[in-house]
């Protein structure tokens, strides 16, 4: 007998369904907007000239791979603190700041709930609506009920600001709120400037415990307006968590580049905190690897790097940006009456596009373009090649 003998077959994750099912099409226009991930002009997943540096420099020092501390490199924790809260926070020169490397985005969310069920064991996790699939995932594999605040509106393609402001203030104290920092994934859709400070003076009087997930930096106006946010919470004197994930800053995606950075209240504070970080960490992975984290780390702290990985960057961005204002162009000169211009105020590698699970269904269908049911598509996987088709056939199944 075996003890897995009950063990049900668990749902396909549906996105990587969808890669499956691309990848056996035989079309030769086919494309995939399902993805998320950044794509060049080419198609392809870019290495980027500053990594391609970095490596090099690496495997010249033949450096020996023993392990790394638990909570990881001390440069690269703080090249990305840095890029959070900028030079000189007076956070980081306190000691009140910590950062501890995490494999991804994932790993850091993972590390941060894991240690929040220790320390707020009765809290509630309320996430937005709609949020990347595995927000809910990763706060009730720790043991967290997970709800979810209003935060997108159909109608208007736009953000429901009333509606989750609203929401917010009627939460008990200690509900730990997730929030993307910039460039919301799935809808691409942010508040404005004004709206965020409303947010956040909303989640200090509630007595909210914010956790910013900020995995798209960079790809909304760049790295410092990006981290703005981020700051805006920084400067409201709580408790606050953020998971910044490089695996799309860096195109290193497969490295598992991320990192947990809590905001304490003092120094002493923060030392006890990295210390139950630690354990939390030691448990499940020992310590994280090193060959992604050295190639961030001389990045971000090797100036001629730096502003090399700076340009790349906006490279990507624009490239974004372009592909937005000619999708829109080019939905007009296919005919399209209906208004798409939100696609042009959405931000980062999404676009809620508005499309119906039946038209997202006839676009695989009929013209092999594939999307996800919702109607996201991934605005970075468009290119010159490949978007008058996107265009042409959405014209057709509108
Ligand atoms: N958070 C959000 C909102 C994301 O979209 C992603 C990746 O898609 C992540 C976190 C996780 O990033 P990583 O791949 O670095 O684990």
């Amino acid at each position: 007998t075996s003890i897995f003998e009950s063990v049900e077959l668990a749902p396909r994750d549906p996105i990587l369904g969808l890669n499956e099912q691309y990848n056996t099409d035989t079309r030769s226009e086919k494309v995939n907007l399902g993805v998320g991930v950044y794509y060049d002009d080419n198609g392809r997943v870019p290495l980027l000239k500053a990594v391609r540096e970095a490596e090099k420099a690496r495997i010249e020092q033949a450096a020996p791979r023993a392990y790394l501390p638990i909570d990881g490199l001390a440069p690269y924790n703080k090249g990305a603190q840095t890029l959070l809260l900028g030079q000189n926070n007076e956070l980081a020169v306190s000691g009140r700041a910590l950062t501890v490397q995490t494999l991804g985005g994932t790993g850091a969310l993972k590390i941060g709930a894991d240690f929040l069920r220790h320390v707020q064991p009765n809290a509630k996790v309320v996430i937005s609506n709609p949020s990347w699939a595995n927000h809910r995932g990763i706060f009730e594999r720790a043991g967290f009920q997970v709800d979810q605040y209003p935060y997108y509106n159909p109608e208007t393609h736009g953000f429901d600001f009333d509606g989750m402001l609203a929401a917010l203030k009627a939460l008990p104290k200690g509900t730990i709120v997730v929030l993307h920092a910039c460039c919301h994934n799935p809808t691409g859709v942010d508040p404005s400037t004004e709206q965020w400070k409303q947010i956040a003076e909303t989640v200090k009087e509630t007595g909210l415990v914010p956790f910013l997930d900020i995995a798209y930096q960079g790809f909304g106006d760049g790295l410092e307006d990006d981290a703005s946010v981020v700051r805006l919470f920084a400067s409201l004197d709580i408790s606050v968590l953020i998971s910044s994930s490089f695996s799309k800053s860096f195109s290193l995606y497969g490295e598992r580049v991320g990192a947990l950075t809590l905001l304490c209240a003092s120094k002493d504070e923060s030392a006890r905190v990295l210390s139950q970080l630690k354990i939390v960490i030691r448990t499940n992975y020992s310590n994280p690897p090193t060959h992604g984290g050295t190639v961030v780390s001389t990045v971000l702290n090797t100036p001629e790097l730096y502003q090399l990985w700076v340009e790349e960057l906006s490279g990507m961005r624009n490239r974004i940006r372009d592909m937005r204002t000619q999708l829109v162009q080019k939905l007009k000169d296919h005919g399209v009456t209906q208004n798409f211009d939100f696609v042009l105020a959405q931000r980062g590698m999404f676009s809620y596009s508005g499309l119906t699970k039946e038209q997202v269904e006839a676009l695989r269908a009929d013209h092999g373009v594939y999307a996800v049911g919702s109607g996201r598509i991934c605005v970075a996987a468009l290119n010159s090649g490949n978007i008058d088709h996107v265009a042409k056939s959405i014209a057709k199944v509108l």
